[in-house]
């Protein structure tokens, strides 16, 4: 008879490799694991960046830390700094090689890379995982499967861009700030800022980002790359040493998965990147001791999304109304870090606000445009309700 896995995580990313490490950490050693990924190969593919609000296990992959963030627009500049909560920098392959050698200790993971996932089939009491031509079983499924080339299936704003770490032949960067979002630059795709992270004087991470419906090929990131050095620091001779490109859907949370009770969707299926600002890192760190808290208790719980219902509807209506009044939004994002306090922003940003925070980023919004999206919300929300009441019989 073939092997039952205990557990099986499809899709070793941010969220599949955050849970198997905390599985490596405290599930028996004689758990059956399955740890699945089309790719093999895991090298330095992206970077995550996150405001340093909660401890996590993979603190010592830091890389660099910023304690001062600016924001540009129209010519205007505000810096923020926080002592408390500084500015965290992880690459890639610093979090992966953790990721694993912490996986391989366990001794009861079974790697699966290089194959893609085709299907999760219920069975009775166990997940068939058909993976080409063959069939492994797990009595519980974790997806974190993110199917790039699926967003049709979001529907939504997306925020979408290509960055390259440069080196540039003058010293030019402030080594000591940040640059979170520089609205100045054309406005000719979507709603679009560039984002700075200066490692040295002379090397950088340059990222443009846009808000629109439709993404950008990599050689449209790399020439506003260009033109922003250019105008901005007076450079025109660089070396690239790393490229990223990211696609996060502007959602507030994921559109309902397809699963069944023994497959439990994490990551970004599973709603844990926030839609107005694509940061999932913290909230992936955040929701997993959780989730394996429930695994090894062998509690099915119902989905939940470690964010509060208020924080996700905060989300609901900015996103509402930017999606509806675009070219407001640097406007809107220049203010809030001009007129909330840094600590209280970062933990909105992150969140983990306290109330006195929701109400200082409520008091920096423009009041009647946001009550304005928020009542249209509100009334789509019961104009659903009475649809679904009227598709029940009786109902
Ligand atoms: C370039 C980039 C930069 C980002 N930077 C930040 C940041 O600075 N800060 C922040 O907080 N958030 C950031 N994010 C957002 C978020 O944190 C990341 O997207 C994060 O990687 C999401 O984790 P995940 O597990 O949902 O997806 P991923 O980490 O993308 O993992 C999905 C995994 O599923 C695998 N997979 C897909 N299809 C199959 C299949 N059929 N079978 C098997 N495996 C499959 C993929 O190979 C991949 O390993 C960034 C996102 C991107 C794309």
């Amino acid at each position: 008879m073939n092997k039952i896995y205990d557990y099986a995580v499809v899709g070793a990313g941010l969220s599949g490799l955050t849970l198997s490490y905390h599985l490596a950490d405290q599930a028996p050693s004689d758990a059956d694991i399955a740890l699945l990924d089309m790719r093999a190969d895991y090298q330095m593919d992206r970077i995550w960046c996150y405001w340093d609000v909660l401890s996590h296990p993979f603190l010592e992959t830091v890389q660099h830390t910023w304690h001062s963030w600016r924001v540009r627009h129209k010519g205007q500049e505000v810096t923020q700094t926080s002592e408390q909560y500084p500015y965290h920098y992880i690459p890639a392959d610093r979090f992966y090689d953790t990721a694993f050698k912490k996986i391989s200790a366990h001794g009861g993971f079974e790697l699966h890379l290089g194959q893609g996932v085709d299907a999760l089939e219920p069975e009775g009491d166990r997940i068939n995982i058909k993976v080409g031509d063959r069939m492994l079983s797990a009595r519980q499924v974790y997806d974190g499967r993110l199917i790039g080339s699926d967003l049709s299936r979001w529907r939504c704003l997306l925020q979408h861009y290509g960055g390259q770490i440069v080196e540039t032949n003058r010293t030019v960067f402030d080594p000591d700030t940040i640059t979170l979002m520089d609205f100045d630059i054309p406005q000719t795709n979507g709603i679009a800022f560039v984002y700075v992270l200066p490692f040295s004087r002379q090397r950088a991470l340059i990222e443009p980002t846009i808000f629109s419906y439709r993404p950008l090929n990599m050689d449209h990131y790399r020439s506003i790359i260009k033109s922003y050095l250019h105008e901005r620091y007076h450079v025109t001779k660089y070396t690239v040493e790393f490229e990223e490109k990211g696609i996060i859907p502007m959602r507030p949370q994921a559109p309902p998965a397809q699963a069944a009770e023994r497959i439990r969707p994490i990551g970004t299926q599973a709603g844990m990147v926030k839609g107005s600002t694509g940061y999932g890192f913290l909230s992936i760190q955040k929701s997993t001791p959780l989730l394996v808290q429930q695994a090894l208790a062998s509690h099915q719980s119902r989905r939940r999304v470690p964010r509060s219902n208020f924080s996700i509807w905060l989300d609901t209506v900015f996103l509402r109304y930017i999606e509806q009044h675009p070219g407001h939004a640097p406007e809107i994002f220049f203010n809030l870090f001009d007129r909330v306090k840094p600590d209280a922003l970062v933990r909105f940003l992150s969140d983990v606000a306290r109330p006195a925070d929701y109400s200082a980023v409520i008091r920096a919004m423009p009041k009647w445009p946001f009550l304005k999206a928020a009542a249209g919300l509100k009334r789509r929300l019961v104009q659903k309700k009475r649809e679904a009441a009227a598709a029940i019989p009786g109902g």
